[in-house]
């Protein structure tokens, strides 16, 4: 069997390394086990896609995965970095500089022209200005959006849109491109134009996990994970993992 990242077994380098990784909500006297016992590998260059039904733990696997939360049991190293030693500040720069967010939502700010958007986390990151502008135009030519760097999110179509959003998660060159249902807002003709752009990123090497409860959607990636009642159920690329 050859590994999921199309390496030799032992050589691809493990980007993401969940291990027993449990995720427990509390609220006044409810507890929700939104994740249980996670152990998930997933190697540099991959492209996996989480699939599960609504309420199955997919949004909290990415907050976690993104270092946006913090799992409550288990251990997670990103690219070898043990997540749970990290304090609020290097948890911040590892979601900074690692790991660009593309949302269902787009979460574009409206008064900004598309160029200022994308070279938002750059800000964050303290680069300076002339720079900025430099690599937000190169990224939004990279999606294919040279020509729209003037114009706001308002002026944009869905498509256009997430593709200005996933130009703002690319511009920090991260070692990861985390989506959670990026084409939930987009019509079909956007969903193709936007999953191409996910693998054509892929095939340049970008890792990419892509959170879905869509089979046409996941049918994308060339791993599928499936979770269910905050479990992993089946995955195309298991047995991979050391
Ligand atoms: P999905 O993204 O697959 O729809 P979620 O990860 O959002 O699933 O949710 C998994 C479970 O955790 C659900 O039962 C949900 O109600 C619960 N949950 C999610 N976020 C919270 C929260 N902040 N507080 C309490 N329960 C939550
Ligand atoms: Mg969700």
């Amino acid at each position: 069997m050859t590994t999921a990242a199309g390496s030799p077994p032992g050589r691809a380098e493990a980007l993401i390394e969940l291990v027993g990784v449990g995720k427990t909500y509390r609220s006044g006297p409810l507890e929700v086990d939104a994740l249980r016992g996670v152990d998930l590998r997933i190697d540099e260059g991959e492209y996996v896609a989480i699939m599960g039904p609504s309420g199955s733990g997919k949004s909290t696997l990415m907050h976690v995965l993104g270092c946006l939360d913090v799992a409550s049991t288990g251990s997670y190293r990103l690219a070898g970095a043990d997540v749970g030693q990290m304090d609020e500040e290097e948890l911040a720069a590892v979601r900074n500089r690692r790991i660009g967010f593309v949302f269902q939502q787009f979460n574009l700010l409206s008064s900004m022209p598309a160029w200022r958007n994308v070279e938002l986390p750059l800000s964050y990151a303290g680069v300076a200005r002339a720079e900025r502008r430099d690599r937000a135009l190169a990224a939004l030519a990279r999606v294919g959006l040279a020509a729209r760097a003037e114009h706001r999110p308002g002026e944009l179509s869905g498509g256009q849109q997430q593709r200005v959003a996933i130009a703002r998660a690319l511009v920090t060159e991260p070692a990861l491109l985390l989506a959670d249902e990026p084409t939930g807002n987009l019509d079909s003709a956007a969903t193709t134009d936007v999953l191409a752009l996910l693998a054509e990123l892929n095939a340049l090497g970008r890792t990419v996990v892509l959170i879905t409860h869509e089979e046409d959607v996941a049918a994308a990636a060339s791993r599928v994970v499936r979770i269910l009642d905050g479990e992993i159920h089946s995955d195309t690329g298991a047995g991979v993992a050391a």
